[in-house]
């Protein structure tokens, strides 16, 4: 069967990138099918942030029970139940997809869930049909990357996607890669009590950030008990060891790899095809996939620059803008206020971290912080720089008190 109705939107994949344009194009009015050969929400719901933030959620909960002697809880037998995680991970997919699903029927979108073949830059065939459009949108999103010559062989030698049913609370893990998605798998199974290995071929962890939250960060995983060997790759793997490139050889019970992924693109589509997303290729983060697919669609302007990076944990960490590194000698000011300074921390025994403010003259031009909620803090400094809000117009705010927002607001203060 040929379809001849021509469409206002063909959009492919429905990810964060894929669904956020599906959904304002079609709230404009705009006719728009989108197709998802896999499940609806993409690698964000199904197999990313989502479920590993579930994850994580339990994990530190457990652990922070389990440590929680000095605040005055005693507690004697505490289990992890991985059975039940899965359950609520599961659960949690389950509820944002169900919200998805309400929101594609409440604004008319067609939903193809079957794989769409990209024939030119206005015709996706899909099983046996063809389908006509105005504009095509590939958010075709990215596959997690193999070390080079090292297949992944889902049992020994294992991505992310392999953990997201975990069974079994493993002794000893490897982890290749010390990006976003490898801290955030160390702190998942350091809380669980497995013994963590992690190895980064650069010189610091998390090599996008800050130079100061990558030296926080390792000074917090040796206080936890990580191992990180820095400027170390691995080398091979053979008979369940794992040999990195500083000479150890590893027996751990499995080897994670997350060094990165790649961008899902059509072999044929003549550059005139707009992608969105991991697979536009730049910054891998559904945040930057829903901002951009919504500057696509609709009249915001997107930039870069104000893209706010989180890692999940604890404690966490976000930053915005320039990295102090990247900057010019003498071309800014900074400030950097410890949480131990903070009231509220101290309530919460959360003292780890600080708020470090990069500014030229009365602007922010960076923003990087570690400790307890800088993934909601992060937004404030968001604000202020989309918003090209002085410096000397936010010291007029009002913070109430004790929270750990002081702590933007006490380093703003203590710029001249
Ligand atoms: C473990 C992990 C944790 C993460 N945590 C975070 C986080 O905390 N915060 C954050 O911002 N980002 C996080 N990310 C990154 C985030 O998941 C991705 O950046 C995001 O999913 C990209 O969205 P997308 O829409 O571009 O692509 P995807 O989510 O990859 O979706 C692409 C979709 O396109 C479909 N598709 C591809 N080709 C076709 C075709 N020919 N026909 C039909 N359908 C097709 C695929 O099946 C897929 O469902 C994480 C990633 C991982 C792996």
């Amino acid at each position: 069967m040929t379809e001849t109705n021509t469409y206002d939107y063909g959009i492919i994949g429905s990810g964060p990138a894929g669904l956020t344009a599906a959904i304002i194009a079609a709230k404009q009015g705009f006719s728009v099918i989108l197709f998802e050969k896999d499940e609806l929400g993409g690698v964000c719901l199904n197999k990313g942030a989502i479920p590993t933030k579930t994850i994580l959620n339990t994990v530190e909960t457990y652990s922070k029970i389990k440590n929680s002697q000095d605040i005055g809880i005693e507690v004697n037998d505490i289990k992890l139940n991985l059975p039940k995680l899965i359950e609520r991970e599961n659960e949690v997919i389950k509820t944002i997809k169900s919200r998805f699903e309400k929101e594609i029927d409440e604004h008319n979108i067609t939903f193809i869930q079957k794989e769409a073949k990209l024939i030119d830059e206005h015709t996706i065939e899909c099983y046996g049909n063809t389908y006509k459009f105005s504009k095509i949108i590939a958010a075709t999103g990215s596959t997690p990357k193999s070390f080079r010559g090292i297949d992944f062989d889902h049992k020994f030698i294992l991505n992310s996607e392999d953990l997201l049913n975990i069974n079994e609370i493993p002794q000893k893990v490897l982890i290749i890669g010390a990006g976003a998605e490898g801290i955030e798998w160390a702190r998942i199974f350091n809380a669980m009590g497995t013994e963590v290995t992690i190895a980064e071929k650069t010189s610091r962890l998390l090599h996008s950030a800050d130079i100061e939250i990558s030296r926080e960060l390792e000074k917090i995983f040796k206080e936890q008990g990580i191992k990180t060997y820095l400027s170390t790759d691995l080398e091979s793997i053979k008979d369940k060891k794992a040999k990195l490139t500083n000479g150890e050889i590893l027996n751990p019970d499995f080897v994670l790899i997350t060094i990165g992924r790649h961008v899902t693109r059509f072999s044929n589509d003549n550059n005139n095809i707009t992608y969105l997303g991991d697979a536009y290729g730049s910054l891998m983060l559904a945040t930057f996939a829903m901002y951009q697919a919504r500057a696509l669609v609709s009249d915001i302007v997107f930039d870069n620059v104000f893209v706010p990076s989180v890692v999940y944990g604890t404690p966490e960490i976000a930053w915005i803008g320039a990295n102090e590194q990247d900057l010019p000698n003498g071309s800014y000011q900074k400030v950097v206020y410890p949480l131990s300074l903070l009231a509220k921390a101290n309530c919460d025994r959360e003292t780890i971290g600080f708020v470090k403010v990069l500014t030229y003259k009365d602007y922010i031009i960076g923003a990087h912080i570690i400790g307890k909620e800088a993934s909601a803090l992060i937004h404030e400094f968001a604000i202020a720089m989309q918003n090209n809000i002085k410096i000397s117009e936010l010291k007029k705010v009002c913070f109430a008190h004790p929270t750990y927002s002081e702590a933007v607001y006490e380093s703003i203060l203590n710029l001249q």
